[in-house]
């Protein structure tokens, strides 16, 4: 299986999510928020597509506290891919960045993360001062994985 990916960060941050954690960008966005600081993750075709597995081990081996944060562009656009990524990755703490609602992440998907952080960006909400959103509307939290089936 292929997907399509923007770039994986070349350190590790700080500021997304939760830890000291690799980013990896997935291009494609289909929600093109008022303000996106990111919009040249926005159109898929100019990815670069990899194969699922190959991609695997190449984060493996690039993050060996084996924390990572999926963001984009919009992850939920290659679901299936980013379901075949993380359960490759099944030993990592996962941290998933979607603009869409917390309800149109798949289960599969919420059973397999520890940290998500969803809804759109809203320019006149902007925060400097919240942890890991970019406007007061979008909420970080780690998945409670007892309510959330
Ligand atoms: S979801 Fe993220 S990448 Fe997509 S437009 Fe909004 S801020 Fe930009």
């Amino acid at each position: 299986m292929d997907i399509y990916i923007n770039s994986i960060l070349k350190n590790p941050s700080l500021c997304d999510g939760t830890g000291y954690r690799t980013v990896l960008f997935v291009q494609g966005c289909d929600l093109q928020c008022k303000g996106c600081q990111n919009q040249s993750a926005w159109d898929i075709t100019k990815g670069v597509k990899r194969e699922v597995s190959e991609l695997a081990e190449e984060i493996r081996s690039r993050c060996p506290n084996k924390e990572l944060t999926i963001s984009g562009g919009e992850p939920l656009m290659q679901a299936d891919a980013i379901y075949s990524l993380i359960t490759l990755l099944n030993d990592f703490d996962i941290c998933l960045y979607t603009g869409h609602d917390k309800s149109e992440v798949p289960q599969k998907i919420l059973d397999k993360i520890r940290y998500l952080k969803y809804g759109p960006f809203i320019e006149n909400l902007k925060t400097m001062t919240m942890p890991f959103v970019g406007s007061s509307n979008q909420v970080y939290e780690e998945v409670d994985h007892e309510t959330s089936k």
